[in-house]
């Protein structure tokens, strides 16, 4: 984790610095090596929520996108005590997870039924995704009066975008184009062809920052 509890408050791993989990309240060890990210880990090396995936660089450039209160926030649920560390929450509520590891589809559903109102910024950089979606991209469809939508063709190997498309929460694919991201609005895993809306990742921060409705690009439409 990039935050542990120091004298109540939440601080960055620095050497020899020991802290307590925000979530769970056991001792963390603030691990400052030269090869990983410095972060924090349990004391007892298993941490306490299973949903957690070793933070990369990836994250970390978007994290840093957004205050550091809004960062790893413990979300419970009184109803069934379940408690998770979200990656981000912003001051409006919403919850972006950022997911830089496959999912299982179980899981998705688990966390978006968990977190209700949730976005998902998806690492598309793994592999050939990238390489695979841009050679299967279509040309730009552009219908007055409503966002501009390219159609895409998926030769992929990989399952990302066929476990991605089950989500009902938004999905944007970070394959790593400089301004923008992807959002995925169609798929027909039978057909493997889908469709995206792109939107400027400075939108989407502010988006998300405002707590504007990410409302300018049609959701779950089949342009068709
Ligand atoms: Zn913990």
């Amino acid at each position: 984790m990039r935050y542990a509890l120091v004298n109540g408050t939440k601080a960055e791993p620095a050497p020899r610095l020991s802290g307590l989990c925000g979530s769970c309240g056991a001792v963390m060890v603030a691990k400052c090596g030269q090869h990983k990210l410095w972060h924090w880990a349990h004391k007892s090396r298993i941490h306490c929520d299973p949903w957690w995936e070793p933070e990369t660089d990836w994250h970390r450039a978007w994290k840093n996108h957004f205050p550091a209160e809004w960062q790893e926030v413990v979300h419970f649920d009184p109803t069934s005590h379940e408690k998770h560390v979200a990656d981000v929450k912003t001051a409006h509520g919403k919850v972006v997870e950022f997911q830089h590891s496959p999912m299982k589809p179980e899981e998705l559903k688990s966390r978006e039924a968990f977190y209700v109102d949730m976005v998902w910024v998806v690492d598309g950089t793994r592999g050939f995704d990238a390489s695979y979606f841009n050679m299967g991209l279509g040309q730009r469809v552009d219908t007055e009066g409503s966002p501009t939508v390219f159609p895409f063709q998926w030769y992929g190997p990989s399952k990302l975008i066929k476990i991605w498309h089950t989500a009902t929460c938004p999905v944007f694919l970070d394959f790593g184009y400089e301004k923008h991201v992807w959002r995925l609005l169609f798929y027909d895993p039978l057909k493997k062809r889908g469709v995206v809306g792109p939107i400027g990742r400075d939108e989407l921060v502010s988006d998300l920052t405002d707590g504007t409705p990410l409302a300018r690009i049609r959701s779950g439409a089949d342009p068709a």
